[in-house]
């Protein structure tokens, strides 16, 4: 941390050990995020805290596709895809076009069952909110499909899930929530028999918070924290693991493509901050949460079911840039992960805690709204309207500043992270000699980034930073070198 940042993490800490709050947020993923930014904008007083990172669990581990959700035309919930049409367009248009950019969806099959979706009339609602494109890809980006193949073409959007977070804390900041990260509640306090606060603790000790309501935004941690608030509780929800590679980008793709192959199994392959990404698995998942990671089996298994259709030299084990895995929470159930409902899950406690968790990324304004409705009477606010003011960054660059400084990928790649805030990374000349040099040679993020990340984005370990406030380690170019340095950077504050 800088000592900048430092100081805000101590301000932020002894306020939160301080001060009483309406709301208390466990859980800055997205959907935690976004519950803290509606309901400081409602006029709530609240706390937001993560036990790790903010975004640092499934919001940075998806597939980074803002999208109606296909799945559901083949149950015919035609509802559900044109409400997160809808989200996808705004979030696009509106509350974050930086980090939310339109991107095209080549559709193949080599179901039968699956076929007749890729239609006129199985895209309607798609036809009706998104506009159809027809994408220019790289020539030979792709292997000749298997005959029989049937294609179609819709459009999605894509997004930086991590970046996406930290702009909603962000913003949720600005707008009066007192928020840090690395911060786990380890036990809930209660006042005649209803929720009143929570035990604290992080890397500077424990404390406790005080509070008149908490929402439990925990994802895949939901029922470890129903538990503290009842131990008797049986468990809501399970897990699915999904698994996805990171392998180097050739040539320029400029749709991503979705495949189901005749087995049932669904890959897809997205380009993202110059790379490809292939995803995904969905198995049953009963570990801890904070302990899923890939393993062989499984990254074999991806690459297996993209080289249907992806070149042989560019997928194979050695060419892995990186790779991550996330959960989904599900209702419990006995039918497969994949067949589950993707619809998200709220339920109020006997103390009157509400846990929130599911859904999809694209999704997540109308289910943080949905938890804050939920809330006791006395807390919940009014009225609540849906925040539509765009999320920092949302502005155009200043492009003209950004190229009269930085070569043009490198002021491309700035403009994409931190979209109009990106002239601010520029300042940091002025004090630090180094700050427009590349933290690695061979991509374009710069020590400036490292900076901003420790003194305006609350980066306190070299993973934050890395994974999830910069493209180092999904392009793998966070060696340890580099991560010692970062280290440094950060401990200046200390
Ligand atoms: C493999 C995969 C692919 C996906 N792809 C897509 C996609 O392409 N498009 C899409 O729209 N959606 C997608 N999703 C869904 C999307 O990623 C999730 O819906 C969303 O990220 C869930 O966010 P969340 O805030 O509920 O949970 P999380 O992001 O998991 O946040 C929960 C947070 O709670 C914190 N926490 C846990 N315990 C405590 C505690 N005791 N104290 C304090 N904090 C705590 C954790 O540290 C964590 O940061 C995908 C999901 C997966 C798993």
């Amino acid at each position: 941390m800088s000592v900048r940042g430092a100081e805000i993490r101590e301000r932020s800490l002894e306020t939160l050990g301080r001060r009483s709050f309406d709301l208390l947020v466990i859980g800055g993923g997205i959907v935690g995020a976004r519950v803290a930014l509606e309901a400081s904008r409602a006029g709530l007083r609240v706390a937001l805290v993560d036990a790790g990172d903010f975004g640092g669990a499934t919001s940075s581990a998806s597939g980074k596709l803002v999208h109606g959700g296909l799945r559901y035309l083949r149950t015919r919930r035609f509802r559900l895809v044109r409400a997160a049409l809808r989200e996808r367009s705004l979030l696009a248009t509106r509350i974050a076009p930086h980090l939310v950019r339109p991107l095209p969806v080549l559709l193949y099959t080599e179901e039968a069952a699956w076929s007749r979706y890729l239609t006129a009339a199985g895209l309607l609602p798609y036809r009706a909110l998104g506009c159809l494109r027809r994408p220019r890809l790289a020539a030979g980006a792709f292997r000749a499909l298997p005959a029989g193949t049937r294609c179609g073409l819709v459009q999605e959007a894509v997004t930086d899930d991590g970046r996406l977070t930290l702009a909603t804390v962000k913003a949720a900041v600005r707008a009066g929530t007192v928020a840090a990260n690395h911060v786990r509640v380890t036990a809930l306090s209660k006042h005649r028999g209803k929720v009143s606060g929570a035990v604290l603790e992080g890397r500077e000790g424990s404390f406790e918070l005080h509070c008149r309501a908490v929402v439990n935004a925990t994802g895949p941690w939901l029922d470890y924290l129903r538990l503290l608030e009842d131990p008797r509780r049986q468990p809501a929800v399970r897990l699915s693991k999904g698994v996805h590679l990171v392998l180097p980008l050739e040539g320029e793709w400029r749709a991503a493509m979705a495949l189901t192959l005749r087995d049932g199994r669904h890959v897809y392959a997205v380009p993202w901050h110059g790379t490809v990404l292939v995803g995904t698995t969905d198995t049953s998942y009963e570990g801890d949460p904070g302990s899923v990671v890939p393993t062989p089996t499984e990254e074999a298994y991806l690459l297996e079911a993209a080289s249907r259709f992806l070149p042989n030299d560019l997928v194979r084990r050695d060419r892995v840039l990186c790779s991550f895995a996330g959960l989904r929470v599900l209702r419990p159930g006995h039918e497969p992960t994949f067949d589950a409902s993707r619809e998200h899950l709220l339920s109020v406690g006997p103390a009157g805690m509400v846990s929130v968790a599911g859904g999809k990324l694209t999704t997540h304004r109308p289910i943080a709204l949905d938890a804050l409705r939920a809330l006791p009477s006395e807390v919940r606010p009014r009225r609540l309207h849906p925040c539509l003011d765009p999320l920092p960054g949302a502005s155009p660059p200043d492009e003209r500043a950004l190229r009269s400084t930085l070569d043009a990928a490198t002021a491309r790649h700035l403009a994409e992270l931190y979209g109009g805030e990106a002239g601010d990374l520029l300042g940091y000349a002025a004090s630090f000699p180094e700050a427009l040099d590349r933290v690695h040679p061979a991509g374009p993020d710069l020590w400036a980034q490292i900076h901003h990340a420790a003194d305006e984005e609350w980066a306190v370990t070299a993973e934050d930073v890395t994974r999830r406030r910069t493209t180092l380690a999904v392009r793998g170019l966070d060696a340890e070198s580099v991560r010692e340095g970062i280290a440094a950077v950060l401990a200046e504050g200390r």
